[in-house]
């Protein structure tokens, strides 16, 4: 189960709103030992200049810098988000085959009408498919 703010997923929606008709992305921040409890996130630049309305990738050094500034205060990377500009908030092919295992994936479907829904997605355990994580926005 992914627990995030209202307030941060305003935000997000707001990124994926600014950045479309291009993919945003980022990095879910939080409390991973006792629930997957975001509280923060980080916008990263979508680096795949050539196919950014449909793919996105996330700089490996400014993955690492966010990630150690994460644990020094004392909190982990739990997940990424993107938006699917035009499309909906179901994990594509893609995405199943780069996911890495108990990340969650929150996707934002976003349309030219700037309507946004976000659903989150982790991993199975044959690790072939992302499943459906349950979501309470608090
Ligand atoms: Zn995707």
């Amino acid at each position: 189960m992914l627990v995030i703010d209202k307030n941060l997923l305003v935000q997000m929606f707001r990124h994926a709103k600014d950045d479309y008709p291009n993919e945003c992305c980022g990095v879910l921040i939080g409390e991973s030992y006792t629930e997957n409890s975001v509280t923060g996130f980080c916008k990263m630049a979508n680096t795949n200049k050539q196919r950014a309305s449909y793919r996105y990738l996330i700089d490996a050094k400014e993955h690492y810098l966010v990630d150690k500034k994460a644990r020094a205060d004392g909190l982990d990377i739990i997940g990424f988000y993107h938006s699917h500009p035009n499309s909906g908030a179901c994990p594509s092919a893609y995405d199943c085959l780069h996911a890495w295992p108990a990340y969650t994936y929150l996707i934002i479907s976003v349309d030219e009408c700037k309507n946004t829904l976000a659903r989150a997605w982790i991993l199975s355990e044959d690790s072939k498919t992302l499943a459906a994580e349950e979501m309470r926005v608090v």
